[in-house]
């Protein structure tokens, strides 16, 4: 199985000024790709175990990954999944916040939308070097917060990603620099909560 990345569902200049043009395009074409490349160099020679799984297939169960590779995929495979699915979520919505079942569950597990923010902002501004800031539905159809290191993926621990945020310095430094709070507090503007609730109401109507 040959890895790809995904369609970028906007141009690099849509997510200004909250995200830059050059920052758009550096990290879907250069750090994304370089994941991609790496993954499918890694895994070259593995078509036996790649066969018919798509990446998602392999992270849920890094176990079965054959060993002298494991840690390779595990982290640019993780880099593949993770900005595919980031670069998925942000783009134009028609609304400015999620509405219906999404934000029902949203104040089941946090009281409001804000608190919601604040603690994924959290977990995202809290996240020492390089890593990620998840929102995710848990085993028990609840919404949860987690951030994760390096490019670990919370499908690998059983919990499904419905948002997130990329806290590598190469998300957000050619505009932000050291204030990643200032790259947190704004990429609140860029969430297509439309894809988002489409997303988690996938996953909650198993
Ligand atoms: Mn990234």
């Amino acid at each position: 199985m040959i890895y790809e990345k995904t369609k970028l569902p906007f141009s690099y200049d849509s997510l200004e000024p909250y995200m830059d043009t050059l920052t758009v395009e550096i990290h879907y074409e250069k750090h994304l790709q370089t994941y991609v490349n790496n993954l499918n160099r890694f895994l070259n020679g593995y078509e036996e175990f790649t066969k018919n799984k798509s990446i998602e297939d392999i992270l849920k169960d890094v176990e079965n990954i054959p060993k002298e590779v494991r840690t390779q995929v595990i982290n640019n495979g993780g880099g593949v999944y993770n900005h595919n699915f980031f670069f998925n979520i942000l783009g134009e919505s028609k609304k400015r916040e999620p509405q219906g079942k999404l934000l029902k569950g949203i104040k089941e597990a946090f009281g409001s939308y804000n608190n919601m923010c604040e603690a994924v902002s959290k977990a995202a501004i809290g996240q020492f070097g390089s890593g990620w800031s998840w929102l995710v539905v848990n085993d028990k159809l609840q919404l949860q917060v987690i951030s994760t290191d390096n490019q670990d993926s919370p499908i690998s621990i059983g919990l499904k990603p419905i948002l997130a945020i990329d806290v590598w310095e190469h998300a957000y430094y050619l505009k932000y620099k050291n204030l990643r709070n200032e790259y947190v507090k704004n990429i609140w503007n860029l969430f297509n909560w439309d894809k988002i609730e489409e997303i988690y109401e996938g996953i909650i109507k198993y």
